[in-house]
């Protein structure tokens, strides 16, 4: 896969890319992430890339030309060109497992008080937004969705599967996880996981994943695809039972 992302700030999103994760995916081939200045893009001495909005208010608008040159310049056959933007449509896992199927996604940053309209009209596919708050600038959202893409791309991970463990995954919030010493303080580790006992560990994970997500996050619970088991265990916590009742 390959993620262009045009910016008027590359030193934002430039040390972020290169480490952990997104970083060794990179070296490794997994994906293919080049950033490219918006200025490189604006002609004349000055290389403009923002002006005031005609129609007067305060701020600078991100001008069509250098957008347009950019975008021109990197697009390829099938790609998808990205606008991040407030007004886009709210990006979750679901969202980012839909863009790492595709072969190439285009991140376009706006700026100061955002693009000209006929950028969001005639130039980009679609709109994504990370969340109900105002950023000053596109790039970190354009880290969000790659980093957050780039982590299900085949072999980004040293473990596979882990992906697939994650929260939102199946549509639910993760388990809990613990590690050494066995007891902190006097807070010890949940006896079942010292178990040995892979199926009753996997089980009782299933379980406390129901559990956090029934408690903070019960929206989910309404699409989710849950077993017979797991089916009976959410109308246990409704009826007002704790986990530690539920299995041994
Ligand atoms: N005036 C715009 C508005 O009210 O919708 C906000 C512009 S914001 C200061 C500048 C840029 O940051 C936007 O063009 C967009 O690229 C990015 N941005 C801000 N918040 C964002 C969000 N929640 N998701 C994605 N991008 C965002």
């Amino acid at each position: 896969m390959r993620i262009d992302i045009i910016t008027l700030f590359p030193g934002t999103v430039d040390a972020p890319l290169g480490e952990s994760i997104v970083g060794r995916a990179r070296q490794r081939g997994v994906v293919e992430i080049a950033v490219h200045n918006l200025r490189d893009f604006a002609e004349g001495r000055h290389q403009v890339t923002d002006e005031p909005p005609f129609g007067g208010g305060g701020g600078m608008i991100l001008k069509p030309e250098p957008l347009a040159a950019a975008i021109g310049a990197v697009r390829r056959a099938g790609a998808r060109v990205i606008l991040l933007d407030p007004a886009g449509r709210r990006f979750t896992q679901a969202v980012a497992g839909e863009l790492a199927r595709l072969p190439h996604v285009i991140l376009v940053c706006g700026r100061y008080e955002g693009v000209d309209e006929r950028v969001r009209q005639h130039l980009v596919d679609e709109e994504l937004s990370i969340g109900d708050y105002v950023l000053s600038g596109g790039e970190v959202a354009a880290l969000v969705v790659t980093e957050a893409v780039t982590r299900l791309l085949p072999g980004a991970l040293g473990d596979e599967a882990a992906a697939e463990r994650d929260s939102f995954a199946r549509g639910l919030l993760e388990h809990p996880h613990y590690t050494r010493p066995e007891i902190f303080r006097d807070w010890p580790v949940p006896p079942v996981l010292l178990s040995g006992d892979h199926a009753r560990i996997a089980r009782w994970r299933r379980l406390m994943s129901l559990w956090r997500t029934w408690q903070r996050r019960p929206d989910l619970l309404e699409t989710a695809d849950l077993s017979p088991e797991e089916q009976k265990w959410v109308d246990a916590f409704n009826q007002g039972q704790a986990p530690s009742n539920l299995i041994a």
